[in-house]
């Protein structure tokens, strides 16, 4: 028996990295997939791939339109959406000073109103069946502070902050809301030359598991608060990642070796 067995998933951003892993967990796991992103070649093959329980929709994040019509479409092939991950995200590296006024809100625009209008759409009809989980993905850079990742770290602590309000506004109606916080992952948005695992765990040092994460490693989460093993959680941040948030791993200091 599968944890989704007959339920309906959204996953944004879900033909590439974290989402593709994520859209295989769920597939696997017995949920009907919409593989909802703006890569459509590898959206469709993925689907494919899958099988019949598995569809591609093309969709912007940032368009209400796009939301209305893929939500409405996933309704009336599957009669409904029981779950949506909001995982579609971009990352930005540039200082303050560097970032313009379209540079931070291109990276809100998708990172955040993208996930904001993700639960104004599907909540209308999951508040009619009573019941739903919205998973929102933030990162551990909606935990803290991170230079050069202003517009990207503003998103993910909005992320934080719109999961709150959700939970606590969509809680009594069935509708667990919560907010997934990875680390490092190795996706082609933390490794975009797409280098070895080993070779990008150097970077990793100071993290407590010293090592990067794996897709996998994200969407197993995301399973966990897609499905009814969660049942009371709400308003809940799961981080994922290897323990960088509890603080610096410390090589040695003069005279006192790492353990
Ligand atoms: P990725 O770049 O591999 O995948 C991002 C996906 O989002 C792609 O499929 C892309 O096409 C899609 N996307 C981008 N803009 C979109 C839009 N406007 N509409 C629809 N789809 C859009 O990156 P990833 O690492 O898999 O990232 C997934 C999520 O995890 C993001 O929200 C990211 O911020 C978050 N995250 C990533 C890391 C990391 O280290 N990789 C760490 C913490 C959080």
């Amino acid at each position: 028996m599968g944890k989704l067995d007959g339920k309906v998933a959204i996953i944004t951003g879900g033909a590439r990295g974290m989402g593709e892993a994520t859209s295989r967990l769920f597939a696997a796991q017995g949920a009907k997939v919409a593989i909802a992103d703006v890569l459509e070649e590898r959206g469709q093959a993925l689907a494919e791939e899958l099988g019949a329980d598995a569809r591609y929709w093309k969709l912007d994040v940032t368009s209400e339109d796009e939301w209305a019509k893929v939500v409405a479409d996933v309704e009336a092939v599957w009669g409904r959406v029981d779950v949506l991950v909001n995982n579609a995200g971009v990352l930005l590296f540039k200082s303050i000073l560097e970032t313009t006024k379209a540079d931070y809100e291109r990276v809100l625009g998708v990172n955040l109103v993208g996930e904001f209008l993700g639960v104004r759409s599907v909540a209308p009809g999951m508040i009619a069946r009573g019941r739903g989980s919205i998973v929102n993905i933030s990162s551990v850079d909606g935990m803290k502070g991170a230079n050069s990742l202003v517009a990207y770290a503003s998103s993910k602590w909005g992320v934080r902050g719109l999961t709150k309000v959700a939970a606590m506004e969509l809680g009594h109606k069935g509708i667990r809301v919560n907010s997934v916080h990875p680390g490092g992952v190795d996706t082609v948005m933390s490794n975009h030359d797409n280098r070895a695992r080993s070779d990008v765990d150097k970077a990793y040092g100071e993290v407590p598991m010293q090592r990067i994460g794996g897709p996998e490693e994200v969407a197993a989460a995301s399973l966990f608060l897609a499905s009814d093993d969660s049942s009371y959680m709400n308003g809940a941040e799961l981080v994922v990642d290897g323990g960088m948030t509890v603080g610096t791993y410390y090589h040695g200091f003069p005279g006192a070796p790492g353990v």
